[in-house]
């Protein structure tokens, strides 16, 4: 058969009816112990399963699909999406070692660095998201890694991520990717020139906010590094949170379509509301970042923000607390709307946020549009209200 196209991936990645009585899912093993028939067996360890810490059927069925899907050598799997981007920067860094991290890098990922790796001797330097092949200007002798994250958590920057890989690998530093905005279906890190691609699984590949996991695909070249540090730190899930993942991507190429299409919608059409100063949303053609975002991607998540004119706490909250369809709360990725208020300004060093409206983050679910539209809408009129 010829290379399968994405949409058939993520139907048969992972899965092996004839090995499993023809069922068409998997099997979920319940595992810490694992037996083995000898001596010979046990001083070998060369049965592919050893121990539950190290790994079932169940776990390399999605190690697999992820690996697939991402366009990567192998793929090990974390605790959290937090996790596997520090068990990334543990793998690839030690002491004396030189980061460059992006600025507008997911909040706790920053909070790791400045604190962890800091502790541990790393020297962590921030750059600008827009820094495109400027970074060979950063680049010392001592940088080993250079960590992005694009578009950027919260503020949406995109990043020029081929020139940011030509200029680390000429100088043979390994370049990090957390992929969690656009999944592994609508950016391909490693034709790109990312060695490590990581994804907060919790997010759109289980895409019904009811696990807490995370992967890390390598390019061969990266795999043995990061997965003895991985094993090193005792990095791993549980089993039904597994099935959960394995269960959710067989419908993320459907899901995303819709969260992309009305996120699009939703934005545009909070573009045109008066009480918004702008929209921070890679897809609309007068984003900053759209150029690259179309070069390089093949399609947007339901996740941006926006910055509002200057209102009152009161109007603001006013506008928030009574959201119908609109939950308020960290993470997204999940089938509900979701809009959180956020703060940018704390969260950077390199770059400054002047901005003075408040940020709004919001995740468009796969509610009705009409439905999700006469929420903000009702929510707007409220502010207008508190605030005359
Ligand atoms: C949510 C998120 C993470 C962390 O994932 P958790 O599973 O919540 O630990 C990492 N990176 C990005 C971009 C995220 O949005």
């Amino acid at each position: 058969m010829a290379k399968k196209k994405q949409d058939t991936v993520i139907v048969t990645a992972g899965r092996d009816p004839e090995a499993n009585f023809g069922i068409v899912n998997p099997p979920v093993y319940h595992a810490s112990t694992v037996l083995y028939p000898t001596i010979e067996a046990v001083k070998a360890r060369a049965q592919p399963v050893t121990y539950g810490r190290r790994g079932t059927p169940t776990t390399f069925a999605l190690q697999d699909a992820i690996a697939e899907l991402e366009g990567g050598y192998k793929t090990a799997l974390t605790s959290s999406g937090l996790s596997a981007v520090t068990t990334a920067l543990l793998a690839f860094l030690k002491t004396g070692d030189h980061l460059l991290m992006v600025d507008s890098v997911y909040q706790p990922s920053r909070h790791f660095c400045d604190t962890v790796l800091v502790r541990y001797g790393v020297n962590v330097e921030y750059y600008d998201p827009l820094i495109g092949g400027g970074i060979e200007r950063l680049i010392r002798p001592e940088t080993k890694v250079i960590f992005a994250e694009s578009p950027g958590s919260v503020t949406f920057e995109v990043q020029d991520i081929p020139a940011i890989a030509e200029a680390a690998h000429r100088s043979g530093i390994t370049v990090m990717l957390d992929n969690t905005w656009a999944s592994p279906l609508y950016f391909k890190s490693f034709e790109h020139g990312v060695d490590v691609s990581i994804q907060a699984v919790t997010k759109y590949l289980c895409g019904h906010s009811d696990v807490m996991m995370g992967s890390i695909t390598t390019t061969e070249a990266a795999w043995k590094n990061l997965l003895d540090t991985h094993g090193a730190i005792g990095q791993c899930v549980a089993p039904d949170d597994v099935y959960l993942v394995l269960r959710g991507i067989r419908t993320l190429s459907t899901r995303l379509e819709r969260h992309m299409k009305s996120g699009i919608a939703l934005a545009q059409w909070l573009a045109k509301r008066p009480e918004v100063k702008r929209v921070l949303h890679p897809a609309l053609p007068d984003d900053p970042g759209h150029k690259i975002w179309e070069r390089d991607f093949t399609g947007a998540c339901g996740l941006f923000s926006v910055e509002l004119e200057p209102y009152s706490e009161k109007a603001l909250a006013a506008f928030l607390d009574g959201l119908e369809l609109f939950g308020m709360g960290y993470s997204w990725g999940g089938f509900e709307s979701l809009v959180i208020p956020q703060y940018p300004k704390k969260m950077r060093t390199a770059t400054e946020w002047n901005a003075e409206g408040q940020i709004l983050r919001f995740h468009v679910g796969l509610e009705d549009i009409g439905d999700l539209v006469a929420d903000l809408e009702a929510g707007f009129a409220r502010l207008q209200a508190a605030e005359s």
